[in-house]
């Protein structure tokens, strides 16, 4: 319950949590159970987060869905029937509505309400959050459910905006659909949204042309309705499951887990076991030999292993090759988890443009030039150009802490966090699969679980010893920014230009956005600092 104000004055609340996806609705239900008056703000006129806005043709989980589901209610998963290995987007949201009704959580959600701006009153403990409708509330917490991809990257090229052409963002699909039935498509970006279009648009579309910067590695899905009698099999397999994957790294442990070194196997045995990866498919290979991500000797068997695939696949040897990445480590860029992609560069209507070797120079109002002097005649432009990841939707708040201080301003160097959960000198504000957790290299419906959880009992804990707020210390903070940092450069993430880094927005800091540590060990240092009174945090 919360108070009906006064008017103009603010609406006095326990929690604000800000987005309606996985995470929002998680925090929801828990806190409401806990007796806390909460308020969900969701910009979209729906709840799903990202399941709600990326509705691309061909876009699905790449985690297994019995993996990639809620874990917190055993009833939850014995009634839900996935029809698929792999669920699109489409069921992915019905899940997630059909959670919001079964939990009750919608009377609890404000749609088509952007958070704009949160700012910390220190003589009170509280935050003053206001919204896009011009209301404002008073939480004692705030928590940024707001997704680590939730704010779409445009692409700058020079008179785009003259484009007369349709254009779509994968990010913000039309919710009624696209018909590119004979028409002209030209798509840029070749990451996973990119790699999972591209396949359907290809089918409809008279001509498709990608326009490539960076190739990608994938692997085969291998995707597959479920029968009754495999459902069955989950279900009786779930407790278990859900044991294995809270003592995992990633939260996917339906592949076997290895724990030795690639370079102390033979080359038949590195060759056996990459094959056998395949036809698991999809993120598999992050199960694989321990040394893959941070030795580059192993590293680059897997990768010469996966660009031999792409040789087979493709039919014009020209073609294999510019699909075959060769200028960063295997998987340092999230594997993609395809349908059919290498195989639609076999089709007469697909082209493929390097655009390292022929570079964008100007979009006009039917299409746009490339730096070999061709003209690419388009009907429909599609972006699949990615995310501000992890940082850019805080970015878009107005988030002051004590003293004024704003986030932004704060992360202008890189994002400084204490467990990528909160930030010295924002108290009492939380932020859910940020910077510096392992974020989405975690499953990330448990990612967010395991921080709903973690920040409900730092809640009641000070409730519970009558305390008004929990902040990092300065000090605690900066051990923790440097030991994600230390653990990032031990790996080969660094070496590639991608989201993880920052490197995908210009003037973007580089650094790891995420840590590298895997989750048990993150799990164990968080259940420390708790366990210690929240060593590290300042209680007020
Ligand atoms: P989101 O789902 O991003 O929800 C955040 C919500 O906050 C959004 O609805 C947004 O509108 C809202 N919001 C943001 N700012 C504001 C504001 N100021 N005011 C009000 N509302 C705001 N992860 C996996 O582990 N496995 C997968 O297979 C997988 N597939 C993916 C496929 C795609 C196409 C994408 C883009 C991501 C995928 N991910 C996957 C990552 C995915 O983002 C997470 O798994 C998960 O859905 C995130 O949930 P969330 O609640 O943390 O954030
Ligand atoms: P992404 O991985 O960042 O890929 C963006 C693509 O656009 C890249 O190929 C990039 O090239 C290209 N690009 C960006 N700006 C460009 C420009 N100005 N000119 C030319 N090309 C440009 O984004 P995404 O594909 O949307 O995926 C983001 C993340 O979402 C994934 O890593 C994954 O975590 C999640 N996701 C998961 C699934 C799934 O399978 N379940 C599906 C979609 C998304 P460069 O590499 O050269 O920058």
């Amino acid at each position: 319950m919360y108070l009906t104000p006064a008017p103009n004055a603010p609406h006095t609340i326990d929690v604000v949590v800000v987005g309606a996806g996985f995470a929002g609705l998680y925090a929801l239900h828990v806190l409401r159970k806990k007796g806390y008056s909460v308020r969900v703000f969701e910009a979209g006129d729906g709840i799903g987060g990202t399941w709600y806005w990326n509705r691309y043709p061909g876009a699905r989980c790449d985690i297994e869905s019995v993996e990639y589901s809620y874990s917190f209610d055993e009833d939850l998963q014995q009634e839900w029937d996935w029809p698929a290995r792999y669920a699109d987007q489409a069921d992915i949201l019905k899940y997630i509505n059909h959670v919001a009704d079964r939990f009750d959580l919608r009377r609890g959600i404000q749609l088509e309400t952007r958070v704009t701006s949160a700012l910390y009153d220190e003589a009170a403990d509280r935050w003053t959050v206001a919204t896009s409708r011009g209301e404002t509330y008073s939480a004692q917490f705030c928590i940024m459910a707001t997704g680590c991809l939730s704010t779409p990257k445009q692409v700058d090229v020079e008179g785009i905006g003259e484009f007369r052409g349709r254009s779509l963002h994968t990010a913000a699909w039309p919710r009624e659909g696209a018909d590119l039935t004979g028409l002209r498509v030209g798509v840029i970006g070749t990451g996973s949204s990119g790699i999972q279009a591209i396949p359907h648009l290809a089918a409809q579309a008279a001509h498709l042309t990608v326009f490539q910067r960076t190739p990608n590695f994938s692997i085969p899905a291998w995707n597959h309705p479920l029968s009754d009698a495999q459902r069955q099999v989950h279900k009786a397999e779930y407790a278990v499951l859900r044991a294995r994957e809270w003592d995992s790294n990633q939260g996917i442990c339906r592949v076997p887990v290895r724990g030795d070194h690639a370079m102390d196997a033979t080359p038949a045995e590195r060759e056996a076991e990459y094959e056998a990866r395949w036809q698991m498919g999809g993120l598999s290979y992050y199960m694989s030999y321990v040394d893959l991500l941070t030795d580059p000797r192993a590293n680059e068997t897997v990768a010469e292993f996966v660009r031999n695939k792409i040789r087979q696949k493709v039919k014009d040897p020209v073609v294999a090759e510019m699909l075959c990445p060769k200028d960063y480590p295997f998987g340092t860029k999230r594997l993609c988890a395809d349908s059919g992609y290498y195989e639609t560069y076999n089709r007469d209507n697909v082209t493929l443009v390097d655009l390292r070797a022929t570079p964008f120079e100007r979009f006009d109002a039917g299409g746009v030039h490339t730096a070999d002097g061709r003209y690419h005649g388009l009907d429909v432009l599609v972006t699949a150009t990615g995310f501000d990841a992890l940082t850019g939707t805080l970015s878009n708040i107005d988030i002051r802490g004590r003293g004024g201080e704003r986030l932004s301003a704060r992360w202008r160097g890189g994002p400084r966090t204490a467990l990528g959960i909160m930030s010295a000198g924002f108290p009492n504000l939380f932020v859910t699969t940020g910077p510096g957790s392992p974020s989405v290299l975690f499953n990330m419906i448990l990612g967010n679980e395991y921080h709903v959880d973690w920040i409900v009992r730092a809640i009641e804990d000070l409730r519970r010893t009558q305390r008004r707020s929990i902040e990092p210390t300065a000090a605690f903070e900066e051990h923790w920014t440097r030991h994600v940092n230390e653990v990032g450069n031990q790996t080969l993430f660094t070496q590639a230009n991608s989201w993880y880094m920052g490197a995908n927005v210009p003037g973007k800091a580089r650094q790891i956005l995420l840590y590298l540590g895997g989750f048990k060990a993150y799990k164990d240092t968080c259940e420390a600092v708790a366990s210690k009174g929240y060593e590290g945090f300042a209680l007020g």
